[in-house]
């Protein structure tokens, strides 16, 4: 080959390999923005564990899918699963305090109420650090009375297949399916083998759907809800279905 064709060979094959990289970036830049736009949020919460059993196939499943989920622990669980609970801090879940019996809060005297979060949320401060570690109530209930003695930010929950009780895998997803939408938080058992494989099945069919899965912490930052103490918060949708104070 002669340097002139050597020069045009080299500019021509510059010039398509400019074009190809060209071409490659508009529809990847495109595909980005319109997934961007239909992101929509929702929340993921497990309660009543750790069970050694079921919740590390859960984390293993959440990992492998890049699902956030929120953790709502019962504390006397926690002493003989701290791997569970450090490993749900280390992928990036969130953490929280479901009583240290799983005791009905409206059925007991405000003294153990205070009891009951105290002593499991000093345990999470052991455990996993300093932090505010929300609470949910076992059954998703508070008195008014009750609610000025927590100072954590409370959560229940907005979409509720009732997995506890059916305990039937694809029950949970129709359910969960039909009721959901954007900024919800759906109520799961991580300590049902059934509510597990449910799960998992859920996060696959609704990122198939454009939803990212997020903590309820980061679901309300979202949403820009900044929790107050003593509040039960039943959702992150603003407009309707967010408890907001004591008197309610
Ligand atoms: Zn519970």
């Amino acid at each position: 080959m002669k340097k002139a064709q050597r020069m045009a060979f080299l500019v021509l094959a510059a010039l398509a390999f400019l074009w190809s990289i060209g071409s490659q970036s508009v529809p990847a830049v495109a595909s980005a923005e319109i997934s961007g736009a239909e992101i929509k949020y929702v929340a993921l919460t497990f309660d009543d564990g750790p069970r050694a059993n079921t919740t590390g196939r859960l984390l293993d499943g959440l990992l492998k899918r890049n699902a956030k989920a929120t953790f709502f622990l019962i504390g006397r669980q926690i002493e003989t699963n701290r791997d569970l609970v450090l490993r749900m801090k280390a992928e990036g879940h969130q953490v929280g305090n479901h009583t240290y019996d799983h005791l009905e809060l409206e059925a007991i005297n405000p003294t153990v109420v205070a009891q009951q979060i105290g002593k499991t949320d000093a345990i999470l401060q052991n455990l996993l650090g300093e932090g505010t570690y929300w609470v949910r109530p076992p059954f998703g209930c508070v008195s008014a009375t009750e609610k000025k003695l927590i100072s954590q930010p409370m959560v229940s929950w907005s979409v509720d297949p009732e997995d506890w009780k059916v305990h039937n895998v694809n029950q949970v997803v129709t359910s969960v399916m039909k009721h959901v939408a954007p900024n919800d938080i759906i109520l799961l058992h991580d300590f049902y083998a059934t509510s597990v494989d449910a799960a998992l099945q859920i996060v696959d069919q609704l990122q198939a759907k454009g939803y990212e899965f997020v903590t309820v912490e980061e679901l309300f930052a979202l949403n820009g809800i900044a929790p107050q103490s003593g509040c039960l918060y039943r959702s992150a949708k603003l407009n309707k279905t967010v408890k907001t104070g004591p008197q309610q």
